[in-house]
């Protein structure tokens, strides 16, 4: 705290990501990374961007990332003027606050969530309420119906993993025509329905995805929103008043490449799914129970185990995983969906662990 502080800075209460050990040699399976690297034409369509000398850097980038925009445009049979582009979908999801979902009443989102949304309502002053979970930690259509200033959750939701269908959706777009319902879709390539095919239909729904898990590029910070072209608007006119570039040259050669490579975004999609059914059924054998995820990570309780003792017990064998102190889900452990082998080698942790 010092005098030279604007008014509120000491009321912020700033996100806390999960750890980054930038040296260290552990397995990380605490941040929902893929453990493939990205599509090998990413790295060849940065090359390229560089040039031989690295000149094109000494020139600012396209304000309006057309070309990655257009990408996605395509990919989802969509026009640029359905699609908003950000640093990562933490930025987009930054504009969605301040550019969507701030009115008189609250926003609803759920009691066990992604927990920057309640950051961005501090950073921007949005009203909000949580709506519970059910008992066994799914997102109800129903829960939904009452007077709202916005909607938000993910599909599947984190840190839970669990999905809900199409179906749901659309009837939480249905109940509340007269909002905004922001479908934060971080997860939905490991096996969630996406929500962008209802974008001609529903003009108050948003979808927000991002490049940084099944794209693998979480290092170059790239994430979009997809939907009416009102909605898209008012988040560029937030952008257009902070930052003119949030994305750089490089970022925007590689999210072209990423998105146009579907072979490769398939193939190691449908390896991380593999991944993950391989490790839910060893953790259950181990004893867990393990919430059904439809994304790159698993979300399980042991009965018979602390989760913060057993997060521990794996560190001091060089493997992280995350712990949320959240009086409701203190007895679960989330983890990231690693490559076989690191799946393995955590299983075994396990079991060394509970045999103790
Ligand atoms: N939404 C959810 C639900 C997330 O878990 C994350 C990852 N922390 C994000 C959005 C943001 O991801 P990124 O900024 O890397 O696109």
């Amino acid at each position: 705290m010092s005098r030279f502080w604007s008014a509120g800075v000491a009321d912020l209460t700033p996100y806390v990501p999960g750890e980054q050990p930038q040296m260290q040699r552990l397995i990380k399976l605490n941040t929902n990374e893929n453990p493939y690297g990205p599509s090998p034409r990413v790295l060849a369509a940065i090359r390229d961007a560089l040039g031989s000398d690295a000149e094109a850097l000494k020139l600012y980038p396209d304000p309006d990332a057309r070309r990655f925009k257009q990408a996605i445009a395509t990919r989802f049979g969509l026009e640029v003027a359905n699609v908003h582009v950000g640093n990562g979908s933490d930025e987009v999801l930054a504009n969605v606050f301040q550019g969507l979902l701030k009115h008189d009443k609250p926003i609803l989102y759920p009691d066990i969530t992604y927990s920057f949304y309640p950051v961005y309502c501090g950073l921007y002053g949005v009203a909000f309420e949580t709506v519970p979970l059910s008992d066994t930690f799914e997102i109800r259509a129903e829960d939904y119906r009452k007077p709202n200033g916005g909607i938000i959750f993910p599909n599947p939701n984190a840190p839970t993993g669990r999905a809900i269908a199409l179906g749901e959706i659309e009837r939480v777009l249905t109940d509340n025509a007269g909002s905004v319902v922001v479908i934060d879709e971080a997860y939905i390539d490991f096996g969630g329905e996406t929500a962008a095919g209802l974008i001609a239909k529903y003009p108050n729904l948003l979808v927000v995805q991002t490049l940084s898990k099944s794209r693998s590029l979480a290092g170059l910070r790239l994430g979009f929103a997809i939907g009416h072209p009102d909605l898209i608007e008012a988040l560029e006119r937030v952008k257009n008043s902070f930052n003119s570039y949030p994305l750089d040259r490089l970022a925007q050669a590689a999210g072209v490449a990423a998105i146009e490579d579907e072979v490769y975004f398939e193939q190691t999609r449908q390896a991380v799914i593999a991944s993950r059914e391989a490790l839910v059924e060893r953790m259950t054998a181990l004893g867990f129970e393990v919430l059904p995820s439809k994304a790159n990570f698993v979300f399980a309780r042991h009965p018979a185990h602390d989760a913060a003792q057993l997060a521990a017990a794996l560190r001091e064998r060089a493997i992280i995983v995350r712990h949320f102190k959240n009086a409701r889900v203190a007895q679960f452990l989330r983890i990231t969906v690693g490559t076989d082998a690191e799946c393995e080698t955590f299983t075994d942790a396990l079991k060394e662990i509970l045999a103790g």
